[in-house]
């Protein structure tokens, strides 16, 4: 309670001090007007879903199983983007195929990266990646609260009458965000440290890794428009059967083919290593899932490495809700 206190003080200075003109004006809620925003990735479709709730009318481009590094705009999503008032994406290269189109945007329509008020230091540089961040910082819960502020203020800005229940909606979300990274923590120490080493499809769960300490390698690098050769293959499989792994993991948004390489590599060396599961990594799941939102998406995740990593009872099933 106190805690929202001093958010709403905050944002009460903040609005003291806001001159700037964002572009368009927003549509009259006396009259029923939502705001029309328009996301890419479902975890950022999920935020402005919680913050704007009925004030917005959100479209999300990238539905379940999509790929954000491989993702082109269509003519429909251009449409889609050319009409909304306010666009949020992910940044950080994540879209890297909708750069040009997302800048082109930008001339007219406020878009915003939500990812680009985070502290640099926070961010992770892996080497494979050549100079640039690493964009899933949504594997790390408070790192995406910090998202989660970006998409208030930008809401709060924009439409400057409903401040009050952006800041609100934003506060109690980001109580239940405080609550699943101490979930994710507490079933992550489950696992015996030395056994927390997490094989995925693509480097995405850097962030993951270095929150809940585990090692991570994907097969593929942070971004999966470079395609995994036979020599990563065989590397992989050496380093799972030398470390004796039990369980390397599908993503939900990449093709399950080369990982599938990697266990027939590792069984051909004499260790039998199994699949652990899909992880839900750069997309959701199913709408009407719990998969299907960000909190829900993380719980399985860990959920899930966690029952693959150390056998037994599925870890969600011991713990009350
Ligand atoms: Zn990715």
């Amino acid at each position: 309670m106190q805690r929202l206190y001093i958010s709403l003080c905050l944002m009460v200075s903040i609005l003291v001090f806001i001159g700037c003109d964002p572009k368009g004006k927003p549509p009259d809620a006396s009259v029923g007007g939502k705001l029309r925003v328009v996301t890419t990735i479902g975890m950022i479709t999920d935020i402005v879903k919680n913050v704007g709730a009925e004030r917005v009318e959100v479209t999300g481009l990238m539905g379940p199983g999509v790929d954000p590094h491989l993702y082109k705009a269509s003519a429909g999503d251009v449409q889609r983007l050319t009409s909304a008032q306010l666009i949020f994406y992910n940044g950080l290269h994540l879209e890297s195929k909708m750069g040009d189109i997302l800048a082109k945007m930008s001339g007219n329509t406020k878009t915003i990266a939500v990812t680009d008020t985070v502290d640099r230091n926070l961010l992770l540089t892996p080497p494979e990646f050549e100079g640039q961040y690493d964009p899933h910082l949504w594997f790390d819960v408070t790192l995406w609260m910090k998202a989660v502020g970006k998409v208030r203020d930008t809401l709060s800005e924009y439409d400057s009458d409903n401040t009050l229940m952006y800041w609100t909606n934003a506060e109690r979300y980001l109580a239940k965000l405080s609550e699943l990274h101490e979930y994710v923590k507490v079933q992550a120490e489950r696992v015996p440290s030395e056994q927390r080493i997490l094989v995925t499809a693509h480097d995405a769960f850097n962030y993951f890794g270095k929150a809940y300490g585990f090692e991570v390698r994907g097969l593929q690098g942070i971004s999966t428009a470079t395609e995994a050769g036979i020599a990563d293959v065989q590397e992989l499989a050496t380093f799972i059967a030398e470390k004796r792994i039990p369980a390397i993991f599908l993503e939900s948004s990449v093709s399950s083919r080369s990982l599938t390489a990697v266990q027939a590599a590792v069984n051909s060396k004499g260790f039998d290593v199994k699949i652990g599961g899909e992880l839900f990594s750069d997309a959701m799941g199913n709408k009407g899932t719990p998969e299907g939102t960000y909190i829900g998406m993380v719980r399985y995740n860990i959920d899930t490495i966690v029952k693959a990593l150390i056998g037994g009872t599925s870890a969600s099933s011991m713990v009350e809700d």
